[in-house]
């Protein structure tokens, strides 16, 4: 059932609008709600919505899980209309097979035993990082489309299931992109740089946090050109491509972290933020509406 049709002039205004249309596990999905002025609150399958206000309306970005089964999903969104009453309105998304390339590592043997030293390195890494990311939910620091930190030459896609003796080893939850150390590399957008920060695995390591708990990650460079507390705008340097950390050869891994869940750079830098898809068609029942 079309809901303007069925309660009248009011909720024509209230629209919701899903990009893409289709994902894959790993992939950020974007709910762009307009036409009200009280917060919406919705799920997507399993997750929950985090709506932040924006210009004329609210959005929210949520990480497909990497772990999801394929399949439809349920979006259900609960707004408010000017001047109406609470409506549900129900879309979905469709999850697919996301084709993810398998490669057997080869890794050097002072790579898989780490020593106590190097352990206990890692455990403040993880600390580190997880501070990093404990960060209010607020309004995108952004105000136009993620670009990528570097040439979009990618050697690793991200998804890569890396196996060692044919058994899954690891999952590759960036996307490396090539580069020679001392080239130049930028910020995917406007944003706060939380962390700036030697690691043990991810080398030294950038991360910038661009509102709404939406991340991005800079790893193995060989020279910082920012520190922590900087803003920055899209396209500034912040820093210079290497080979630091746990890696055999020279690249950058370019991470996006949403919420606490790595999801695919290539799905974040396909998002349009700032033209909006058509509206949904909407229903009341969840049903009705097609992949
Ligand atoms: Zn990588």
């Amino acid at each position: 059932m079309v809901l303007g049709f069925a309660l009248a002039g009011l909720l024509q205004v209230a629209s919701v609008h899903l990009q893409p249309g289709v994902a894959r596990p790993g992939d950020a999905v974007l709910v762009t709600v307009l036409g009200v002025t009280k917060l919406p609150t919705g799920t997507l399958g399993p997750d929950t919505l985090d709506f932040l206000p924006i210009a004329d309306g609210f959005q929210a970005l949520v990480g497909v899980s990497v772990e999801a089964s394929l399949g439809t999903r349920t979006l259900t969104v609960e707004l408010i209309p000017e001047g109406g009453t609470e409506t549900t309105i129900i879309g979905s998304l469709d999850v697919v097979e996301p084709g993810w390339p398998k490669r057997e590592l080869k890794v050097a043997k002072k790579f898989t035993n780490p020593s106590k030293n190097e352990q206990l390195r890692s455990a403040r890494d993880t600390k580190a990082f997880s501070e990093a990311f404990d960060v209010d939910l607020e309004p995108w620091l952004f105000s136009r489309d993620f670009v990528w930190p570097r040439p979009k030459d990618i050697t690793a896609p991200f998804g890569d299931l890396r196996l060692m003796n044919g058994k899954k080893k690891s999952q590759h939850f960036g996307t490396d992109l090539d580069g020679n150390t001392g080239d130049p590399i930028t910020a995917a957008n406007a944003g706060e740089v939380v962390m700036v920060r030697d690691c043990f695995a991810s080398g030294n390591t950038v991360l910038i946090h661009h509102g709404g708990r939406l991340f991005t990650a800079y790893f193995h460079l060989s020279k910082f050109e920012v520190k922590e507390g900087d803003l920055v705008q899209p396209g500034q340097r912040i820093g210079l491509v290497g080979k630091t950390g746990r890696v055999t050869g020279p690249h950058l891994h370019f991470g996006v972290k949403l919420d606490g869940r790595w999801v695919d750079p290539s799905s974040v830098l396909g998002l349009k933020f700032f033209e909006i898809s058509p509206a949904l068609p909407v229903v009341t029942e969840p049903q009705a509406v097609g992949g």
